[in-house]
């Protein structure tokens, strides 16, 4: 029973295809631009998209499609895929967006635990697709952008076969599932986290506000990050509701393809993982002003930490802004961002750069807090404790009651990751509790000594893993890849001197590897497993 009055507002529910109907009658016109297999670029509009994503959600119906069920994508940033986001909810079915980069057995556990009903695939990754088809639920197999081979079904006959006309828009309940990712199981089985309705628009609206990412109608949005990996950051429902325009790559990723298309489309917002930026800010400073990237203001970076040199790199040298993000999978994704506060305004610039660093504070509705060995950590920007978090974007649970000892009994959700928390509520990342090092006792911080080598103007990436020590427990290990040609200016020697400065001496790697590669997760984040296991000394 209510104790107080009720409010006399619209019980109007918040749903995927509310955001649909706004950004068809609204912004009809406005383009949605993506790569082709072929290198081409072809236009649609979100008026397109919104019919086209009707078709689809009868073309599902009529397979069989019902509400609830599983439809699966495997595919990379398109048009196509931004139809599958809309049309997919738009019949009440849950949008399963599977990882194109986990391996065939790992995305064949996936989709089996989901019950993905039918999958719309990539034409270039069908082979990746058969790898695993005969082991996944897929009762119809939908071919975008080429050939459909037997026992397939050609996408654009599919949709062209559709009668738009039958589309009803259900009744939804904003608490539906619409969109459903699994997390990348480095700890164990890959858990299912449910999105409702309520939870992507809620998470578009807190990410598109001013002090987030501020994404308006005047944009340019390019998500380098995948649609294949936690809603693409909930960029491509962000643009949709405010009118921006939306630019995809496809799987044409590589720094000279990325520039070409940020110059051309006049991007000015694009968001990605670390590893795509640093590659690319190599490319620019290679070649200073062969690209015409004027209307860039902001690269949002998140999914592992920014390193100060890559946020210091575009914003001196090419006047692009970087905001640093903080997201899980289980967060919608994004937690925090890196707005620097009124406060700093007139802070140095070495003040600055330091805040842009942090992984900053958290979107709206989010609520932070950090727990240690003794309970509550203070937010005094130096006690370590893990995060844990709440709101109406971040997971109740995974499916099928995995990992409930992720949740804690007063409902917040554990994140694994140990973090600093300034009085004002910025977090500052120190490593996933996995992946922290403990030297005699005493933690010692992965993410701030990859940070500070990547600094080092020789160093292209660095990863430091902890190795098993006998005296101390467990020591840092530096494994370092070198800029192209660059292998004389930097010896193990060198880079000691250059952490020296910035860390206690018990902090110092004790040894430094140098590779030619360091292995990435299917995120594009280092793999500190394979490290790991890799450098353990008998
Ligand atoms: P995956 O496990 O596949 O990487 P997620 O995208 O859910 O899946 O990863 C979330 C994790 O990524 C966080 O728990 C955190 O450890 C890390 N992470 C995300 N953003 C940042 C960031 N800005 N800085 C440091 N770590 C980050």
């Amino acid at each position: 029973m209510l104790a107080g009055v009720l409010g006399l507002t619209m019980d109007y529910q918040l749903t995927v295809p509310a955001l649909l109907r706004r950004a068809e009658a609204l912004h009809g016109a406005r383009e949605v631009v993506s790569r082709q297999p072929d290198g081409s670029i072809a236009r649609t509009t979100y008026g397109a998209v919104a019919v086209r994503a009707r078709k689809l959600a009868v073309a599902l119906q009529q397979l069989g499609i019902a509400r609830g069920d599983r439809v699966a994508t495997f595919g990379w940033n398109h048009g196509e895929h931004l139809e599958a986001y809309f049309g997919v909810p738009a019949l009440g079915g849950v949008l399963h967006t599977l990882n194109v980069r986990l391996h065939a057995d790992e995305l064949a556990y996936i989709a089996t635990h989901a019950g993905d009903r039918a999958v719309i695939v990539d034409a270039a990754l069908l082979p990746a697709l058969e790898a695993f088809r005969d082991r996944a639920p897929f009762e119809h197999v939908i071919v975008v952008g080429g050939a459909a081979p037997a026992g397939t079904i050609a996408y654009e006959e599919l949709l062209a076969a559709a009668d738009e006309a039958a589309y009803v828009e259900p009744e939804l309940d904003e608490r539906e599932a619409a969109a459903c990712c699994y997390t990348s199981g480095t700890t164990g089985a890959p858990k299912g986290v449910l999105y409702s309705h309520r939870c992507l628009v809620l998470h578009t609206l807190s990410v598109a506000t001013v002090d987030s990412l501020a994404i308006a109608e005047r944009e340019v949005v390019l998500p380098v990050v995948p649609m294949f990996h936690a809603n693409a950051w909930g960029l491509p429902y962000a643009a949709a509701m405010a009118g921006a325009k939306l630019v995809l790559p496809a799987a044409r990723l590589d720094p000279a393809s990325l520039l070409e298309l940020l110059a051309s489309e006049r991007v000015t917002i694009s968001a990605g993982v670390p590893t795509v930026y640093l590659a690319l800010l190599q490319a620019l400073d290679a070649a200073p002003g062969a690209h015409d990237l004027g209307a860039l203001h902001t690269l949002v970076i998140g999914g592992s930490a920014a390193p100060q040199a890559l946020i210091e790199g575009f914003q001196h040298r090419h006047g692009i802004a970087v905001l640093h993000a903080w997201g899980m999978t289980e967060l919608a994704p994004i937690g925090t961002i890196g707005r620097l506060p009124a406060a700093l305004a007139g802070a140095s610039e070495a003040e600055r750069l330091r805040y842009r660093s942090r992984q900053g504070r958290p979107v709206p509705f989010v609520e932070l807090r950090a727990r240690g060995d003794a309970g509550l950590i203070p937010w005094d920007g130096s006690a370590y404790g893990e995060l844990e978090v709440r709101g109406p974007t971040v997971a109740s649970a995974y499916t099928d009651g995995d990992g409930a000892d992720k949740f804690t009994a007063d409902g917040w959700f554990s994140t694994g990751d140990i973090v600093t928390i300034d009085p004002d509520g910025t977090i500052e990342l120190q490593d996933r509790a996995k992946d922290l090092i403990k030297s005699g006792g005493e933690w010692i911080s992965s993410v701030a000594l990859e940070n500070a080598l990547m600094g080092h103007a020789a160093v292209a990436e660095a990863a430091v893993v902890a190795v098993p020590d006998e005296r101390w427990g467990e020591r840092p290990l530096a494994v370092v890849v070198l800029r192209d040609g660059a292998t004389a200016t930097a010896t193990a020697d060198e880079l000691r001197a250059h952490l020296e400065p910035g860390f206690a001496r018990w902090w110092l790697p004790d040894e430094f590897v140098f590779a030619d590669v360091i292995p990435k997760t299917a995120t594009g984040k280092f793999k500190k497993t394979a490290l790991r296991d890799l450098y353990r000394r008998p």
